[in-house]
């Protein structure tokens, strides 16, 4: 059991500073004392999953400057590129910070960056690069980020289905720039697509249960 000087107090646990004053505990019996708090095991690890996201971050740079070195000699991709991992590394904090709601969070910031640079955009006088490049690669980046955190973080399959869905068809609305021509470059929107539609798939196959009985239960309320 320690002491507090400062409040008077007697602090059960293994606390080293006062948890009220955070000032030095002082001992008063070496007989151990349990804590008063459960355990709360934190069921992810942080270094694995920034070490994940780092990784990624740089394997998807390298490959951009190889492909821009070789194919097109300049430096315009890295730019976009720099948006999607932008987009992969604030998704992953939302989720790491935010345990509650965070696939809501989630679906919420896709849809705001992604007006948000075609607000961007419209004010520069409409290139089209939004619609060409950033909406699609915030969509396979926030995809990717949303995958890799639900396996790391392991967030009940219930609070996330339905947002990992939401996502996945908001990564299909490039299909609509496509249609109209908005793009100048057709391989990010099909990019977004692709990765979407095997999203879907992958979530019909392997969690139809959990999609039918949490649309069941948001149905009932
Ligand atoms: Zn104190």
């Amino acid at each position: 059991m320690n002491y507090c000087q400062e409040c008077q107090v007697s602090v059960n646990g293994e606390w080293l500073s006062c948890p009220l004053c955070h000032q030095p505990l002082e001992k008063v019996s070496d007989m151990p004392t349990p804590n008063p708090y459960p355990d709360i095991p934190l069921r992810f690890n942080k270094q694995q999953v920034l070490r994940i996201l780092t990784s990624i971050s740089i394997a998807t740079i390298s490959i951009a400057l190889i492909i821009e070195l070789l194919f097109l000699r300049s430096p315009r991709g890295l730019n976009i590129i720099s948006f999607g991992i932008v987009s992969m590394w604030l998704v992953v904090l939302i989720i790491i910070r935010k345990r509650r709601n965070i696939a809501k969070s989630i679906v919420y910031l896709i849809i705001s960056l992604s007006l948000l640079s075609i607000y961007w955009d419209y004010v520069e006088g409409w290139s089209a690069w939004s619609t060409t490049h950033a909406v699609p690669m915030i969509c396979i980046f926030a995809l990717i980020a949303m995958y890799i955190a639900v396996r790391l973080v392991k967030i009940e399959v219930g609070d996330y289905i339905l947002y990992l869905l939401c996502a996945a068809l908001i990564g299909l609305i490039p299909a609509i720039f496509l249609f109209f021509n908005w793009v100048t470059d057709p391989v990010p929107a099909w990019l977004s697509i692709g990765l979407s539609t095997i999203m879907l798939i992958v979530t019909f196959i392997f969690y139809r249960g959990e999609v039918l009985r949490e649309l069941k239960k948001r149905m009932m309320v």
